[in-house]
């Protein structure tokens, strides 16, 4: 009989061991609803990471945030909005939610997010045809932030708002400011691969209080003042549960530790396989620091990609093909988009290895010797 390796995933789970107290604590108090002490409670530990420069509403998934990010920010049917290709669907299916359309925006090497030169070539076309776009989605893929300077000064040129899709960049920073808080509305994910988690879950940023409490309007049903259930709005079911922010308020303690965690492990990987021919990491540009949400890197070809992402999965460890850009998936193959053949690039050599805070030395030393192993044949 052959043992089964043991296995290693991409990127898991992670508790502190405090969560518990606080599930324990909505039972014994019975707030088994999607309100309550924790929600509260999580809501504050966002803002005192954030310095209290947002005011955050917690939801029930990343992807609920951008698709009531998207409503407050007005888009509707008809609308156009521009949108970084390469990215997780999520970013962009809300888009479609509204009866809006996307334009997808192809990457900048330097980042891997949204390329700024084909962003206000996408607006200016757009403009011509008088549709000016409503809003413009751009995502700190991978941890790494995009070029927050040239977006926002775009934004700015055209009267056009950024949301910040956030998901993956919890604990990044631009310039010393933390992402999340760079635009005019920012997303986080507390799905179960990300930096932390709640199992699922989401939050939108956004400094103005205003458009926060309307924000939790809609999530609860948007319901009117009243003593029996009046709308004038259509509303949603999408706040957060009072058990599930339990686990947020005990994981927004360790966040500071998970990062460096994420960020060591980079450093080992880099730091063991960079002398290997044509194997290339994303360094950080000036003033960015990444959380390194997952650890990235481009092979010569999507061959050798292959061959290493086999080789892992063999030995029982899950590594991924970078995301697929939006542009090239057949979901929205009749979609205006703006190519470089960047995000192509990158889906075909790139691949994310297992990074998660919990990793042990024993298992990066065996990812790295088994990608050496390959390589070197
Ligand atoms: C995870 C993720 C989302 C969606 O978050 P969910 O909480 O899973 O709905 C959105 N955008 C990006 C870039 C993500 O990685």
């Amino acid at each position: 009989m052959i043992a089964t390796k043991e296995k290693i995933w991409l990127s898991s789970p992670h508790m502190s061991g405090d969560e518990e107290h606080y599930i324990k604590e909505a039972f014994r108090t019975n707030w088994i609803a999607p309100l309550g002490p924790n929600v509260n409670g999580f809501e504050h530990a966002i803002a005192n990471f954030y310095n209290h420069s947002v005011k955050p509403a917690v939801l029930s998934s990343g992807t609920a945030s951008i698709h009531l990010a998207f409503k407050v920010l007005g888009v509707g049917r008809g609308d156009l909005v521009l949108c970084q290709s390469m990215t997780f669907a999520a970013s962009a299916n809300p888009i479609t939610y509204l009866g809006a359309n996307p334009i997808f925006i192809d990457s900048e090497r330097e980042t891997w997010n949204a390329c700024p030169e084909l962003l206000e070539r996408a607006i200016l076309d757009a403009m011509d045809k008088g549709r000016k776009p409503k809003a413009i989605m751009a995502v700190h893929l991978y941890g790494m932030p995009y070029n927050v300077a040239a977006i926002a000064s775009i934004s700015q040129k055209y009267g056009i708002p950024v949301i910040e899709d956030s998901a993956e960049a919890l604990g990044s920073t631009y310039l010393g400011i933390p992402c999340g808080s760079l635009a005019d509305i920012g997303i986080l994910s507390f799905n179960g691969n990300k930096i932390i988690t709640t199992s699922g879950g989401g939050a939108l940023l956004s400094k103005s209080q205003a458009v926060r409490d309307q924000v939790v309007f809609l999530a609860t049903q948007a319901r009117d003042e009243a003593p029996h259930y009046e709308h004038s709005q259509i509303g949603y079911n999408y706040r957060m549960s009072n058990v599930l922010a339990g686990i947020g308020i005990a994981q927004m303690d360790v966040l500071p530790e998970r990062v460096e965690a994420r960020r060591r492990n980079f450093e080992y990987y880099k730091c063991q396989l960079s002398d290997l021919p044509g194997l290339e990491f994303l360094s950080e540009p000036e003033g960015m620091k990444s959380n390194r949400w997952l650890t990235t890197l481009l092979f010569r070809s999507f061959e050798e990609r292959e061959k290493v992402r086999l080789a892992l999965l063999e030995e029982n460890i899950e590594s991924r093909p970078l995301w697929k850009p939006m542009h090239l998936q057949k979901v929205f193959r009749n979609e205006l988009k703006y190519e470089n053949g960047i995000s192509e690039d990158l889906f075909s050599r790139g691949l994310c290895l297992p990074s998660g805070s919990d990793l042990r030395d024993v298992d990066l030393m065996r990812i790295v010797d088994l990608i050496k192993k390959n390589l070197e044949r």
